[in-house]
């Protein structure tokens, strides 16, 4: 018997008897491991998985998308990974605005935009600086790298999310029912998995960090389960092989370095107190927004779409009237159902049922 069939039965033995429990994923990458998979079909029908806002495009604001047109539109070079170029603003893309002749290019690393600045000396290039606690350091040390440098026409549009406090704020919202996360590896590289004992200490609830391999999520799972069953709440580290207790001293260093925590607004969920990451004054001739801001004018938009919710883990995407219909991949309404690792997407492509064996 391997050893996956082994930790699935004894998956189903600590379910038994339980009540109806959720688990959530707070990871794009282990959102679309856990449907990849198939881990949803094989667990205990009492055991619902559910995901939370894990993925970084997901949660970026409108509004910061529109700033992010509105500099194109003045002539910038705006660098970019390739998911956030669909994503809607309240009235655009990124994607539509390049089309209709602005200067917007992929890149793969906030790195590559030193080499786009040193290529064009008389543009001003601005990588649009998202992503939770696990990419911040590679953008931390590009803009160390830019003043160590001397570049003076690459700036960073910020919009950095910390995860820690966004699973307190879902915690302290009566509409949110987990009973477990599976913790994200990556992100705790970082910032060490002791970053997560709060939810065990302040509000009694189990907490496993995991690797995104379909073992060992379902390691995190069992970790999970046993502490419920056992009335117990703890942060166990099942991803030993990368992840140490106390995270990456070098990377947290370099972060702390260039940013400090600042309040930040989650698309669909509004503001979370010191959930996000500003540059320091030190820094502040690379942030653009203090070199040059812009006013968006906020638009209120009437949309039926409730990636809100989804990213609550409240609802499951079938559950949005538009999913499948007026919203897909091809015609994002929302967020979650542009990038690929947006939950709306990944329960679009892997069937968005709770088929089960
Ligand atoms: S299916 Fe589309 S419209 Fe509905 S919540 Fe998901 S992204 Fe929003």
């Amino acid at each position: 018997m391997t050893e996956k069939i082994k930790r699935v039965e004894r998956i189903a033995k600590l379910a038994a008897g339980n009540k109806k429990l959720r688990l959530m994923e707070v990871c794009g990458t282990h959102t679309v491991a856990i449907f990849r998979s198939g881990i949803r079909q094989i667990l205990p029908p009492n055991i619902e998985l559910v995901s939370g806002p894990g993925c970084p495009v997901c949660v970026t604001n409108d509004d910061y998308i529109d700033k992010a047109i509105e500099y194109s539109r003045r002539g910038f070079i705006v660098a970019t990974f390739g998911d956030m170029l669909k994503v809607p603003g309240t009235r655009t893309s990124l994607a539509a605005v390049a089309a209709e002749g602005a200067d917007v290019r992929i890149v793969y690393s906030p790195l590559d935009c030193i080499k786009l600045a040193r290529e064009n000396p008389t543009r001003k290039i601005i990588f649009l600086a998202v992503g939770f606690e696990t990419t911040a350091p590679t953008q931390a040390a590009t803009v160390m790298a830019a003043k160590a440098q001397g570049i003076k026409n690459l700036f960073m549009l910020s919009a950095q999310k910390l995860v820690p406090p966004a699973l307190k704020f879902l915690l302290n919202d009566a509409a949110v029912k987990v009973d477990g996360f599976i913790l994200p590896g990556h992100v705790a590289v970082v910032i060490g998995a002791n970053a997560f004992n709060f939810l065990a200490e302040e509000f009694h609830v189990a907490g496993a960090v995991s690797g995104f391999e379909a073992e060992e999520i379902l390691t995190a799972i069992e970790s999970l389960l046993e502490q419920i069953d056992g009335g117990r709440a703890e942060v166990t580290n099942n991803y030993r092989s990368v992840v140490k207790a106390e995270g990456n001293v070098a990377a947290k260093k370099i972060l702390a370095q260039v940013y400090e925590v600042a309040d930040a607004d989650w698309r669909g969920i509004g503001k979370i107190p010191a959930s996000g990451l500003k540059m320091r004054e030190e820094f502040s001739a690379f942030d653009i927004e203090q070199v040059e801001p812009v006013i968006i004018e906020r638009v209120e938009k009437k949309s039926a779409c409730r990636c809100g919710e989804v990213l609550r883990g409240v609802i499951n995407p079938t559950e949005c009237p538009l999913f499948g219909k007026a919203c897909q991949p091809l015609h994002a309404i929302g967020p979650c159902m542009v990038s690929v690792e947006g939950v709306c997407a990944a329960w679009f492509k892997y069937g968005g049922s709770n088929f089960r064996w």
